[in-house]
């Protein structure tokens, strides 16, 4: 077991776009170990989501899952663990009004900030098989599914704000009476 170390906001690693990965790189030794650490940096973190940059390896990779209760996130549904090699996401929707959530991130850990993002989304994606789906999400996953691959491109929720005075450390935000995911 691994535990990688989280790159946080300011590495200038976390605002670059990353690689495509082959079908040959999957099948390696070490892809398969990075996928591996990045489950048990995930887990170690409370995360329910990772992608590759964050833990400085600039592939376009994201994990995602939350199959029990998180800590961080103990209103959010359950997701399962899955492994996204390539994503592709096309929006469906404008983002509505009031229909955002408190977003954190492992990179800008003790933080949460409020963004209002695509309900519906276009996912493709391989797996760690090399099995590609496409498919349509909607709600919560949307949104997770968003925040992962933005980091892909070296983008961070916090680009996306709604407005900043919606941002701030958890506590403070959690104790002026907000409910977060
Ligand atoms: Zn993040």
């Amino acid at each position: 077991m691994s535990i990688l170390k989280v790159l946080r906001m300011g590495d200038p690693i976390l605002r670059k776009r990353s690689l495509e990965v082959s079908e040959d790189e999957i099948r390696t030794k070490e892809f398969k170990k990075l996928i591996r650490d990045m489950f048990d940096t995930m887990h170690h973190e409370n995360g329910i989501g990772l992608a590759a940059p964050q833990v400085g390896v600039l592939k376009r990779v994201v994990i995602i899952g939350a199959e029990e209760e998180n800590p961080r996130y103990p209103n959010a549904p359950r997701l399962r663990e899955q492994i996204l090699i390539n994503p592709i996401i096309q929006t469906l929707e404008e983002p509505k009004v009031g229909q955002g959530y408190w977003e954190g991130c492992l990179s800008v850990p003790g933080m949460r900030g409020y963004v209002e993002r695509p309900q519906k989304i276009k996912l493709q994606y391989f797996d760690e098989k090399w099995n590609f789906y496409d498919m349509i999400v909607e709600g919560f996953p949307a949104v997770v599914y968003q925040h992962e691959c933005d980091h892909l491109d070296g983008i961070l929720y916090v680009d996306k704000l709604k407005d900043t005075k919606l941002f701030g450390f958890t506590e403070e935000v959690t104790t002026n009476g907000k409910d977060l995911d």
